[in-house]
Parts: structure tokens; C-alpha cells; sequence
């Protein structure tokens, strides 16, 4: 059975955890210590504060161990503080895990009274719209060469992969809709296992 983890460091962990536990046929498992991703198929790393889940990542020894988890070809999600914790760039200074050639903007579209929700059709994703929750969320301002652009809202990059990395500005952790998890599993983890 496909065992997915979600980053239990501090920020919207049981938020994953209850959306993953809607679909059938995964396990869910919080990972509060290096070695449990080696336990784990995908990793997830929530929203929430990035200045505090990058320390605590350095305190912990997660830098290293996520960096092989991925080296290793698992898969890993980034949502709002995870998308900027994989970036390579951070409001032009270095970012904490530099696992997807991307550069990050914090706090782009203003602070938590411009939360923002808006339905769009992704059609890579499913045929019926996507909600897409915003709280104080990042834009990726530039991609590198191998970075596929997944959604675009107006001008704005708020989805993107590369290889074994998806990021998404937004939280679909947030809505009723487990569609965005099983792309997720459906498009990386099973896709890098077969
Ligand atoms: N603005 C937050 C940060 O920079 C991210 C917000 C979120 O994850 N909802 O860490």
C-alpha cells in the first residue's frame, strides 16, 4: 500500500492528513523524525509559517534527509511555506531545500485579510474546476528551463513541477476536493514506482 507523509513540524499538518484519509487504499503518516521517511513513498510538506519550518528543518537534520529522500526519486508536494521551502530562490536569497529551480515571491498577493478563493478547470488535473484556496500565498516569479508551468491565474505562476517536485501556492488541504492529492499520488508516486 502507498504510504504518503506529511512534514509534522509546525503549520497546517492535520489539514493533509485528513483530506489523504478520504482516499481510499493509502496510508497517512505524520513525519516528525528524519528517519520516518523511510517509511514513505511521497512526502508532503504543508503551508504555514516557512521562516519557522525552515529552522526547525536545520535544528532537526530534515535538510539532508529530505534532499536524499528526493535524490532517491520520492516524490515530494510543497503547498504555500512548502512550495517556498523547495524553491531555489526566496525574495532573491538562497531558499531552504533549493530541490526545484524556481524563484519565490512571500506574501505576493498581501497579507491574511486578501485571502482569496477562485475556482478554475486545470484540465491536466480533472474536468470538473478546482477550488483554489489562497492565505497570504507566494507567486513564483521565474522557472528554470526544466520546470513545467501547471496553472497559471492571469499572469501569475501558482503551480509547477519538475521531476519529482510539485509545488502549488495555494491549499487544496483547505477544500472538500481530494482531487489535487490524487493527482499527487496518481502522477508522482505510483508514476515513479511503475
Ligand atoms: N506567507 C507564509 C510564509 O511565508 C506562507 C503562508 C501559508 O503557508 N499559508 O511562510
Amino acid at each position: 500500500m502507498i504510504k504518503i507523509g506529511v512534514l509534522d513540524i509546525q503549520g497546517g499538518v492535520e489539514e493533509h492528513v485528513n483530506i489523504l484519509k478520504k482516499i481510499e487504499n493509502i496510508e497517512v503518516l505524520k513525519v516528525k523524525y528524519p528517519k520516518d521517511l523511510n517509511n514513505i513513498d511521497g512526502l508532503i510538506i504543508p503551508g504555514g509559517e516557512s521562516t519557522t519550518i525552515s529552522k526547525l528543518m536545520k535544528k532537526y537534520g530534515f535538510i539532508e534527509a529530505i534532499k536524499n529522500f528526493s535524490k532517491n526519486g520520492k516524490s515530494i508536494w510543497g503547498t504555500c511555506a512548502g512550495l517556498i521551502l523547495l524553491s531555489n530562490k526566496v525574495d532573491d536569497e538562497d531558499g531552504t531545500l533549493k530541490l526545484i529551480d524556481i524563484d519565490v515571491s512571500r506574501n505576493a498577493f498581501g497579507s491574511q485579510i486578501n485571502s482569496f478563493s477562485c475556482n478554475k478547470i486545470v484540465e491536466k488535473i480533472s474536468s470538473i474546476p478546482l477550488e483554489l484556496i489562497f492565505i497570504r500565498a507566494p507567486i513564483i516569479k521565474n522557472v528554470g528551463e526544466n520546470v513545467k508551468v501547471l496553472i497559471r491565474l492571469e499572469d501569475k505562476i501558482v503551480a509547477a513541477k519538475q521531476n519529482n517536485i510539485l509545488v502549488t501556492s495555494f491549499h487544496p488541504e483547505l477544500t472538500n476536493q481530494t482531487l489535487f492529492h490524487e493527482y499527487f499520488i496518481n502522477n508522482f508516486i505510483k508514476a515513479k514506482r511503475s
